[in-house]
């Protein structure tokens, strides 16, 4: 394409909807949607499907008993393929905290709770389709909008859907958050998750403690165990974040438990790591050991064809006017799953921002133009 002028135009075009733009996303915020809050949840599902169906499209909705129901919807006949687009409505925050955190814009910044963790994302997805709508954006190939609503809660939920939609597609593109500074995240660290009980036996700490067998005696001296199933050369950690144990200060602690966190770059490093702690051998004679848990997304490894994409959203993005680089993000996302199945996948073309899951989330205002733009004609161009 000879050009930075048609491309520079796309951008000011979507540009002059800015404060279209920022007032869907406040909308979106102010809608507050805890995966675990259905009811909540549900209230994003409904904005999306009134927003789509004014835009012509007909949204599917899979309903969900214990999460917000999935919303889909399908652009085009083409006979080419297809891509999809992936995005989640749930955010990790609980209601209120809107109250502590209110929608805001200063300066350059947007402030909210779930604003760079997905809602502008999501905002992003739902102009994608606002576009094709309008013949702004000619994809060759069909492609697919999936809204989930519990991805931070690993998906559970939706994986299967999100499983097979990928499977019905030739590549997946994720609107998560970028990395700092706008980068791709070509790579991502699988993730596991245990609780690890320790029962002992309770006794009184005064009069017989040699009767009681110390559940958190025994957490204690495997804490140091857990974390050093960690190899830092490798990416692979490991580490215990919440303890809790004993129920009074003067009996004995029948019971403990431990969660672990693990991330890895390698499905055999998650491996090794399972295995190692399932074959925990308590310290203190007595215990039993339980653990549940385990891998919960394998790790987004780079493929040919991931690295392919990447190289077009590269040359768009220079045709747009800015620069796109790439790195590993420690946090997992649906792309773990669609890239797990060999399907390539190109993650965090959100909106740039920072602050993920802490009280300073914010999304870069002049950013959404050019990253709206970005998803556009990548879209066009796969
Ligand atoms: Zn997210």
């Amino acid at each position: 394409m000879g050009g930075n002028v048609p491309e520079r135009n796309l951008v000011e075009k979507i540009q002059a909807e800015t404060d279209q733009i920022i007032e869907l996303l406040r909308n979106l915020v102010e809608l507050e949607s805890p995966s675990h809050r259905k009811d909540l949840v549900d209230r994003v599902g409904a904005l999306v499907l009134e927003h789509l169906g004014a835009q012509g499209f007909t949204p599917q909705v899979v309903s969900r008993k214990e999460v917000g129901d999935i919303v889909w919807a399908e652009w085009g006949d083409q006979e080419e393929g297809r891509i999809l687009v992936l995005c989640h409505m749930d955010t990790v925050w609980e209601e209120g905290s809107l109250a502590r955190n209110p929608f805001r814009v200063e300066d350059d910044r947007i402030y909210g709770p779930g604003v760079f963790d997905m809602k502008a994302g999501v905002v992003a997805t739902l102009k994608i389709q606002e576009y094709l709508a309008r013949g702004w954006i000619c994809p060759r190939r069909k492609v697919r909008f999936l809204y989930t609503t519990d991805e931070e809660l690993t998906s559970t939920h939706s994986r299967e859907f999100i499983e097979d939609f990928a499977r019905e597609s030739d590549l997946v593109l994720i609107t998560e958050p970028p990395l700092p500074g706008g980068d791709l995240k070509t790579t991502r660290k699988g993730v596991g998750s245990y609780v690890v009980k320790f029962h002992g036996k309770s006794a009184h700490s005064g009069l017989d403690p040699e009767k009681g067998i110390n559940a958190v005696e025994e957490l204690a001296q495997q804490i140091v165990g857990i974390h050093s199933l960690s190899a830092p050369a490798l990416g692979t950690t490991v580490t215990v974040n919440v303890v809790r144990g004993g129920h009074a200060p003067n009996v004995i602690a029948e019971y403990a438990e431990a969660t672990v966190d693990t991330r890895f770059r390698t499905l055999e490093e998650g491996e090794r790591v399972d295995g190692e702690l399932r074959h925990l051998k308590p310290h203190v004679p007595g215990i039993r050991l339980e653990i549940e848990g385990g891998i919960d997304r394998p790790p987004m490894v780079k493929t040919p064809r991931s690295e392919e994409l990447l190289q077009s959203a590269q040359e768009i993005a220079s045709e747009l006017g800015f620069d796109l680089g790439e790195g590993e993000s420690g946090g997992g996302s649906d792309g773990n799953i669609t890239a797990a199945l060999g399907i390539a996948t190109l993650d965090g073309l959100g909106i740039p921002g920072d602050g993920a899951h802490a009280w300073h989330e914010h999304i870069e205002m002049s950013a959404l133009a050019p990253r709206i733009a970005l998803l556009a004609r990548l879209i066009e161009r796969l």
